[in-house]
């Protein structure tokens, strides 16, 4: 029980990242007790998480579905295709039929109605334990109830068209698990694990009395999984590889101070460059790669100076410093934070803070178009099931600097080239975020044409009637 509870004890301690609850201080502590109960040992997962085949508690084998009278965005294209038939065959799809052929006999047909067929949406910056469950839950002293909230936001998160999502930090890798063997409904997750800072930064949640830390006793929180507090390079690699071989799809490095950390102000930097060069070598021995929470010039700058791949958040940074990432070839991850609609109830400095991002979306997304930034979007959405809907408003929020197919591109094929960079750490090696033969059948038909109304995305109750993921139907309305 000791080492089942060590190894699943990164899980969560929640400090998302840019994020945006003022009372991470009240949660850490709750989550401190929740750990001294075992809960995560009452999760029961370690022992199942390595031996769960894929979809073994699916219900029902899935099959063939042709969907007919659709009119296709594929993805990478500027204009949809008409005239076709999609063919799904199991998890895959198996071909843009234009000669309209018979349905097999054996095939579900769906009638779209000239509906657009599209690849699932991909969120870049998630957290799936965190996303919805609201503090006063945490505080409410039952652990059940926490994955029992994370477990209904996966569904919704499902249902609002999102099949794919990058979590960058939570107790995520047996979750991930039960999505993917079919016990709960949820998008495909490329899980980080803990997200690894050092004493001060962003991230490290620890109460007052756990610090000066005790020997090398872990706090309960890193325990827990959510955050892993290095300040020796030695620690700092083991840190990372204890992520990957839970099964770590990336790593996700805290380079800066955060918005909600009460004492990790937006300005501070963490690790040394050095630093930062072995966690990202130890990725790279992994064959795959780190994405460095950053917002100032000087983080991003030392994170790329290091090697880091993917700079996550950047509101901040100046334009040298955006010409940099340019140059460098790395991904920017962005989230278009623009109004307090998009971030949980703040006060104090976190209120402050966020001003300041709000104010730096803009000048950020300028730049990425400027210097033609590979950029990511996600939506770094955290702590309420209210706030779970604005992952669809986050996304519209691209019309802003981007055509509705530049916007539709990114969140799909385009986010989906960063998940590939997880190389031989992808847990789903394939073709994502395209319609194409022998892509993933991970699907949703829009009623309307989101390449004209781009808001048709926001609702996605009303405007989605298909969702599919994986060749299995979690929506249809037709
Ligand atoms: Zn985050
Ligand atoms: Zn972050």
């Amino acid at each position: 029980m000791q080492s089942f509870g060590k190894k699943y004890s990164h899980l969560v301690h929640g400090s998302g990242c840019g994020c945006f609850s003022p009372s991470l201080q009240a949660v850490s502590r709750r989550l401190e007790t929740l750990s001294r109960r075992g809960f995560l040992a009452g999760l029961g997962a370690a022992a199942l998480s390595t031996s769960l085949p894929k979809n073994s508690f699916a219900q029902g084998a899935p099959s063939k579905t042709v969907f007919r009278e659709v009119r296709v965005f594929d993805g990478k294209s500027g204009s949809l295709q008409t005239g076709v038939q999609v063919l799904v065959e199991n998890n895959k799809i198996k071909s843009i039929d234009a000669t309209n052929s018979p349905a097999p006999t054996d095939a579900t047909v769906v009638n779209c109605r000239n509906g657009v067929l599209m690849p699932g949406l991909i969120d870049a910056h998630w957290h799936t334990i965190f996303a919805a469950v609201p503090l006063n839950v945490l505080l409410a002293d039952d652990p059940g109830i926490i994955f029992a909230a994370s477990t209904a936001e996966a569904e919704r998160t499902l249902l609002r068209g999102f099949t794919t999502v990058r979590d960058l930090g939570g107790p995520v890798f047996s979750f991930k698990q039960a999505v993917d063997s079919g016990i709960i409904p949820g998008p495909r997750i490329y899980p980080s694990g803990a997200m690894i800072t050092t004493s001060g930064g962003h991230g490290d949640l620890r109460l007052p009395t756990e610090i000066p830390r005790d020997g090398g006793k872990l706090s309960t929180g890193e325990l827990m999984g959510a955050a892993a507090i290095a300040d020796s390079i030695g620690d700092l690699r083991m840190r990372v590889r204890e992520q990957l071989l839970q099964g770590a799809s990336q790593i996700k490095i805290v380079g800066s101070g955060g918005v909600s950390s009460p004492r990790s102000p937006l300005d501070m930097t963490t690790f040394s460059e050095e630093e930062l060069r072995a966690a990202i070598a130890v990725a790279q021995d992994w064959n795959t790669y780190v994405a460095v929470h950053a917002y100032t010039p000087r983080a991003v700058r030392r994170a790329l100076a290091a090697g880091a791949t993917c700079i996550e958040h950047a509101h901040l940074v100046d334009e040298e410093t955006a010409r940099m990432i340019a140059d460098k070839g790395a991904w920017l991850s962005m989230q278009p934070f623009l109004t307090l609609d998009d971030a949980a109830t703040l006060s104090g400095p976190a209120l402050e803070r966020i001003q300041e991002l709000f104010a730096g979306t803009p000048r950020i997304y300028g730049f990425a178009k400027k210097y033609g930034i590979k950029t990511a979007w996600g939506s770094d959405v955290l702590f309420s099931p209210e706030l779970g809907p604005r992952q669809n408003f986050m996304l519209t929020h691209l019309s802003n600097w981007y055509t509705s197919a530049e916007t539709l591109q990114m969140v799909t094929s385009g986010n989906a080239e960063l998940m590939a960079l997880s190389s031989f750490r992808n847990p789903y090696p394939g073709k994502l975020g395209v319609i194409e033969a022998d892509a993933f059948a991970d699907l949703i038909v829009v009623d309307g044409n989101p390449l004209d109304d781009i808001s048709l995305l926001e609702d996605p109750g009303k405007n989605l009637s298909v969702i599919m993921k994986d060749g299995r139907v979690h929506k249809n309305t037709l």
